[in-house]
């Protein structure tokens, strides 16, 4: 196992600035490559948020479109109050070619010519750029790019500087994507294929950024000790992080939100937030399939029914997914006409619909949240534990369907929908299920059990983050690490 050394507290500006025998006094610049998506831009921010508190200048890399996107979505702190300069690379063009409607995976096929695209046509403009801040930064440049961005890899080995791959997925999914099979759930603990969890072009672009990973230091992971220390460890011994040093420095969400007992409200007021004020303590549900996928619109349907015949109160947000193309959008809203007509109106004020971006972080901080319907996207996963909300999991693709499976059979923090083991493509849930689920979770006395474990692992979020806690001495050791490098 590789042993994390731990430099004690403060040090760290003197670390960043002046160790490795530079005598310059200049400070060290990290340069932050998300993949653009929404869950990985907001981890990556969410990352130079943390290290920049810490001492260090950080250059955002992305696409105006994405820098734009992420920035305006930032919840709990201001970004322009943090060393953190923002990069814009040019939007590569995309060919518009016809995705394959037959080969449709509930996977958003629409965000792979982009990456694809960011990969062929950007490579010249971030070796300009690379260079241009080793030039002027004394060449005291690390690199953190995204573990699915490894094209970028290439230009920090042309000007040597240090590279980190940041890991925004689980440990336990880790481990278990190294042994599922392309085919088959082979042992994986729910049974679902690769291909099943992604699409075949996706799974070529992971495999091709995977091999060039290679050069690279160590990994970061978004994660934390209490809750996931035994993956952690097998991650480790597995060589799932290649016998790399590993540093978990999770959660990265900002402090405010850890130490407000739910009560402190970090945005201004939106008619969401106002309607929550009129909920009782912890009886509302939240509903959010996070920012890049989307359900049928018969999905949506039996959702909608079933969510009416529990009885419970909800929140739902119901938007447009990321980067939908215009004709997706007309049908969505068709569909969704149904909303504002007796469907709303039965509802009102026991339902409210969100049909726009929604401030997730503040949602489930709220002290009316009471549980949360999720695709167990790996952020939305973080945010809820750390909120000490437990969750109905509803897994749609990706690495989602281990992260239900941490949730509910390692964790305890939560319930399945529906049993996902084998589930298939498109597996449809019915409003019985969605009802029996919904009352499971908010009703039972199992489902008070699996709130009351989310409130633990709160505390356990918290704790890491905190002065000493293990994500906190990580992320010491991390920062250290990037000052040695230059040495090595
Ligand atoms: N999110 C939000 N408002 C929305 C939808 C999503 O704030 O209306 C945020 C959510 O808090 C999370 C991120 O978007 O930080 C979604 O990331 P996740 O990994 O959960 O899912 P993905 O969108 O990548 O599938």
């Amino acid at each position: 196992m590789i042993q994390i050394p731990f430099i004690g507290k403060p040090c760290i500006e003197t670390a960043l600035g002046m160790m490795s025998g530079d005598t310059s006094g200049s400070k060290m610049r990290v340069v932050v490559v998300p993949l653009p998506a929404q869950g990985h831009l907001n981890q990556l921010l969410h990352f130079s948020r943390v290290i920049a508190q810490r001492g260090a200048t950080v250059s955002f890399v992305a696409t105006s479109t994405h820098i734009h996107q992420v920035r305006s979505r930032v919840e709990g702190w201001e970004f322009h109050k943090f060393d953190i300069h923002f990069e814009e690379l040019p939007m590569p063009h995309l060919s518009g070619e016809e995705l394959d409607a037959q080969s449709c995976h509930t996977f958003p096929i629409h965000l792979i010519p982009l990456f694809e695209a960011m990969e062929d046509q950007l490579g010249s403009h971030v070796d300009q750029l690379l260079r241009a801040i080793c030039s002027e930064n004394n060449n005291r440049v690390v690199i953190v790019y995204d573990s699915t961005m490894g094209w970028i890899q290439t230009a920090a080995t042309k000007y040597s500087i240090p590279a980190y791959i940041f890991r925004p997925i689980s440990a336990y999914y880790k481990i278990w994507s190294k042994r599922v099979s392309n085919e088959t759930g082979g042992s994986s603990p729910f049974n679902i294929s690769l291909k099943r969890c992604y699409p075949e072009r996706l799974i070529k672009y992971l495999r091709r950024q995977r091999s060039l990973l290679g050069p690279a230091k160590g990994y970061i992971i978004n994660t934390f000790s209490a809750l996931e220390s035994e993956f952690i460890r097998q991650g480790r011994e597995e060589l799932a992080y290649g016998g790399k040093p590993v540093w978990s420095v999770g959660s990265l969400l900002p402090r405010a939100f850890f130490n407000d007992e739910r009560r402190l409200r970090l945005q201004v007021d939106t008619e969401c937030m106002r309607w929550l004020d009129r909920q009782a303590p912890a009886s509302v549900l939240y509903v959010s399939f996070g920012s890049i996928s989307s359900l049928s619109v018969t999905q949506i349907r039996e959702l909608a029914d079933g969510l009416e015949r529990s009885g419970q109160h909800f929140m739902w947000v119901l938007r447009i997914s990321d980067g939908a193309h215009s004709s997706t959008e007309a049908q969505f809203d068709s569909a969704c006409k149904f909303l504002e007509q007796g469907y709303g109106r039965r509802l009102e004020g026991r339902g409210l619909i969100v049909r726009n971006w929604a401030p997730q972080l503040d949602i489930l901080f709220h002290k009316s949240t009471g549980g949360f319907l999720t695709h167990c996207g790996w952020n939305s996963t973080v945010e809820s534990i750390s909120a000490g909300v437990g969750m109905l999991t509803w897994p749609l693709h990706c690495d989602q369907f281990a992260n239900s499976a941490l949730i509910t059979r390692e964790l305890k923090a939560g319930v399945e929908v529906k049993e996902w083991e084998n589930a298939e493509e498109n597996e449809m849930v019915s409003a019985e299920e969605v009802e029996k689920a919904v009352k499971r979770l908010m009703t039972s006395e199992e489902g008070l059990q699996v709130r009351k474990r989310a409130q633990e692992l709160r505390g356990s979020a918290r704790k890491a983050v905190c002065d000493g806690g293990s994500s906190w001495k990580d992320m010491d050791s991390l920062l250290h690490h990037f000052s040695q490098s230059f040495s090595d």
